[in-house]
């Protein structure tokens, strides 16, 4: 028999000494045998980034070093485990700073290398603690590389090659039975044996790569919220947590930038059926972890439907109205548009389209090159451009084929005097997106919530 259960605790999760004992105590509370991954301790990945960015610009970067590894030390202090043991990598950090210092710059592959030393050091922090006192039987600190994991040579953001996946199982089946392995996330290392990271916040993504390769029971993301909420906490007072999901939702909240997920966490999960489980590390107790009592969000690929799962809003959003001036049939007219948006790196998010005109919301860009874009799409059509606007998004399996539903939230919207610009509802038909001026975005968020979290 192997593990049964990956536990990922994110930076926040790991972040003082008080946390790091949390975690312990729920690792040694996961009634399974579990295999945990683990993220740089919380902001110690931009403080890394801001460190080298003194560096490349030649200002005083030494002292943003000493707090780091400061940091790492109060923690080992607080925690009373051994005072060197990230000597090494404290000296590995210095150097790889001196070296960015001194040529003022940082290529992708350094910022990597350097990148990840916040794993490679969290590591051995909390190895430390689960061994201490015997808190589990067992546990051991591993970068993810050790146990197996290959990514492709695209550094800062790179993939894990599908090839590795069975020299993981083999890794792990060679664990004596009970050691607890704490991996790093985030982090992989290339067939050229270089050091790659995958994405900024991919830890997740590591988790899930790591339960799909071992085939466990449940993927466990531990983060600083319980799972996910009906709404945006910040727009709405108190919205309810998300007992249970679909793939395919959690999916397009991911995407849509609900924080809670990676959005590349799915995949893996997904294509073994294995279930991802959200939790609060600070929400659940060790006790109910023990007796099955925990909750969060569960995402398997077989949730109970209901109405709507879920809103969420995206504000800060631009907006692009596009008006064929022949207003004939035009073959080709969205090709150049995407073409020219395409050659300044400008990615669509929310489209909708008539025969004459397309309406369009994007992801981040830069406003410079959204303006020579609109010069050029000027030159055969009429543009209008509006900022300031908000994206609400619901998402919900049932919006598939309840066309009900759909007639419900416009009629709401409408009773409440809410303009709609863009209205889009994605190919995956479970997300129904509109946009409207920033100063109605919460108001629709409120009046959906309460009609469909409150009012039934
Ligand atoms: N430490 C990395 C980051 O801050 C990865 C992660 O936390 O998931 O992006
Ligand atoms: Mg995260």
């Amino acid at each position: 028999m192997g593990p049964e259960v990956v536990m990922k605790f994110g930076g926040t999760s790991v972040g003082t000494a008080e946390a790091m004992r949390q975690v312990a105590s729920l690792v040694a509370s996961e009634p399974r045998w579990p295999v945990v991954v683990v993220s740089a301790l919380g902001g110690v990945t931009n403080k890394l980034l801001d460190t080298a960015r003194r560096a490349v610009q030649g200002e005083d970067w030494e002292p943003a070093l000493h707090e780091i590894i400061g940091r790492h030390h109060t923690m080992i202090a607080d925690l009373e485990l051994e005072p060197n043991m990230l000597q090494d990598l404290e000296e590995e950090m210095e150097r790889w700073l001196r070296g960015v210092a001194l040529l003022r710059e940082m290529s992708p592959r350094v910022k990597d290398a350097l990148l990840s030393l916040g794993e490679r050091m969290s590591v051995r922090l909390l190895a430390g603690v689960l061994t201490q006192q015997g808190v589990v039987a067992k546990a051991r600190p591993w970068a993810s590389w050790e146990l197996g994991l290959e990514t492709d040579g695209r550094h800062n953001k790179a993939d894990v090659l599908s090839s590795c996946l069975e020299q993981i199982q083999n890794k792990i089946s060679q664990l004596s039975p009970g050691e607890v392995p704490v991996i790093t996330g985030f982090i992989g290392r290339s067939i050229d044996g270089e050091i790659t990271t995958l994405g900024r916040g991919g830890s997740d993504f590591s988790a899930a790569v790591f339960g799909a390769a071992i085939g466990v029971q449940e993927i466990q993301i531990w983060t600083d919220v319980p799972g996910f909420l009906r709404a945006d906490p910040r727009v709405v007072e108190d919205p309810a947590l998300i007992p249970a999901m679909e793939f395919d939702e959690a999916a397009e909240l991911a995407y849509f930038g609900a924080k809670v997920l990676h959005p590349r966490t799915l995949e893996p999960a997904r294509k073994r059926n294995i279930p991802v489980r959200v939790m609060g590390t600070f929400h659940v107790k060790p006790d109910e972890l023990a007796s099955g009592k925990a909750n969060g969000t569960l995402i398997t690929n077989s949730g109970t439907p209901e109405n709507v799962r879920a809103l969420a809003i995206r504000e800060n959003v631009d907006t692009l109205h596009i008006h064929s001036l022949r207003m004939l049939e035009a073959p080709g007219f969205l090709a150049r548009i995407f073409n020219i948006l395409a050659n300044f790196q400008i990615s669509v998010d929310v489209l909708a389209t008539s025969e004459v005109s397309v309406s369009m919301t994007f992801d981040n860009y830069e406003r410079p090159l959204l303006e020579k874009a609109i010069k050029e799409i000027e030159q055969f059509a009429k543009v209008n451009f509006h900022p300031d606007r908000s994206i609400i998004c619901l998402v919900g399996s049932k919006l598939r084929n309840d066309t009900t539903l759909i007639g419900r939230v416009f009629s709401l919207l409408g009773q409440n005097e809410i303009p709609l610009e863009v209205i889009s509802q994605g190919a995956s038909q479970i997300n129904l997106s509109f946009v409207t001026e920033a100063k109605f975005g919460r108001l629709a968020m409120k009046v959906l919530h309460d009609e469909f979290f409150i009012a039934e």
